[in-house]
């Protein structure tokens, strides 16, 4: 397969993504950008989830993630929380009503359906699509944001999972989780 041809399968792929998030009725009134911090939001840890790490992510201005950010509170779709050690921290939390509204809109059905009828092979297309993304990521010096359990600092401390960064335990559904820290 030649590069192009492997380009033209994401594109169309990332085009159907698009209208598919378009033609949702409940999330009609969210800004791309906007649905995008909300995505990535519901899927990061506690150490993840400030502006300056959703800003990094979306790989946007400062600006324009903060009118996005904004525009979610209003929508009563997240709250800022002041972090408990560090006052000039802010964390974003998702409400109820935002968590709600990610769970009922993702994963696309079309997309669990393509995924269901590939079976096994679709596992396989995960751990090639991810192994070009780390490849992607190390050529271009940009952070991995991968996935807790994925990570060099990842422990297991009296049979429960552990930061080896920060030294602190984390619960179990964190390890399923991005981080803004996570190292290959
Ligand atoms: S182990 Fe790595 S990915 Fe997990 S919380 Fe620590 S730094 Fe983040």
């Amino acid at each position: 397969m030649s590069d192009l041809a492997l380009f033209d399968l994401f594109e169309r792929l990332s085009s159907l993504m698009r209208i598919w998030f378009r033609q949702q009725p409940l999330l009609a009134d969210i800004q791309p950008i906007q649905l995008s911090a909300l995505l990535y939001l519901a899927r990061c840890n506690r150490y993840s989830n400030t502006p300056l790490a959703v800003t990094e992510y979306l790989g946007l201005t400062k600006g324009t993630v903060s009118q996005s950010l904004k525009a979610l509170e209003a929508k009563g779709l997240l709250v800022k929380q002041q972090d408990l050690q560090d006052k000039r921290r802010v964390h974003l939390q998702l409400t109820d009503q935002a968590r709600e509204l990610v769970a009922t809109a993702l994963p696309p059905a079309f997309f669990s359906q393509a995924t269901g009828q590939m079976g096994a092979a679709a596992n396989q297309l995960e751990t090639l699509l991810r192994e070009m993304l780390t490849g992607i990521q190390r050529q271009q010096d940009v952070a991995s944001f991968g996935l807790c359990k994925t990570c060099r600092f990842h422990r297991e401390v009296d049979g429960g999972p552990f930061c080896g960064l920060t030294d602190e335990p984390l619960g179990a559904p964190d390890v399923e989780l991005i981080c803004r820290e996570h190292q290959v």
